[in-house]
């Protein structure tokens, strides 16, 4: 059979030719290979790289914190204000699990997740476990400071009683950005 008349509903008329290049994968922009475990975390950790931007006017280091509901919504959401506050315990983790249970009436948060764009520290991890959160995700590595398997792993020492679930490297290299950035231009 001869080739059929161009196929309806591809494209709308006169144009750029709708059909994918076989040959578009060959260049230096490539679409990331689907990652099962972290892509689930990615909106939420856009919502926590947002939160981070709004620590800068205060000259406090961009980090955001987000803390998710077992059904998956927005618990609450906050950034570190230790200058802002003047308060060294108001890092984003903290202030987020506290405005978490502040909405749901209960300081345990069972099933909850929470979302960072960085390792948490010592005081962070401690916090964590204790709010008994079922998972925590964060972006960037804090190789200097970081409790949650860099210079520490607080948060899922066997000596512990709960011990949540850890998922690191979501959207890392813009987390990792915008604290280098924040860093460059001070
Ligand atoms: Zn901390």
């Amino acid at each position: 059979m001869a080739p059929a008349a161009p196929v309806p509903g591809t494209g709308s008329g006169p144009g750029p030719n709708p059909d994918p290049d076989p040959d578009a994968g060959s260049g230096p922009v490539r679409d990331p290979l689907p990652d099962p475990l972290r892509d689930p975390w990615r909106d939420a950790m856009r919502l926590a790289l947002d939160e981070a931007d709004a620590a800068g006017p205060a000259g406090d280091v961009p980090v955001g914190a987000v803390v998710l509901g077992p059904d998956g919504k927005v618990l609450a959401r906050a950034h570190n204000e230790r200058e802002a506050a003047g308060d060294p315990t108001a890092h984003a983790e903290v202030l987020a699990l506290r405005r978490a249970a502040a909405a749901t009436g209960e300081w345990r948060l069972t099933g909850c997740t929470l979302v960072v764009t960085l390792e948490p520290c010592v005081m962070c991890a401690g916090a964590l476990v204790q709010s008994r959160v079922e998972r925590v995700v964060f972006g960037a590595l804090d190789e200097k400071a970081g409790a949650a398997g860099s210079l520490w792993d607080l948060v899922r020492d066997r000596r512990l009683n709960h011990r949540p679930e850890v998922i690191h490297g979501v959207l890392g290299e813009e987390c990792a950005r915008q604290l280098t950035a924040f860093f460059r231009d001070r």
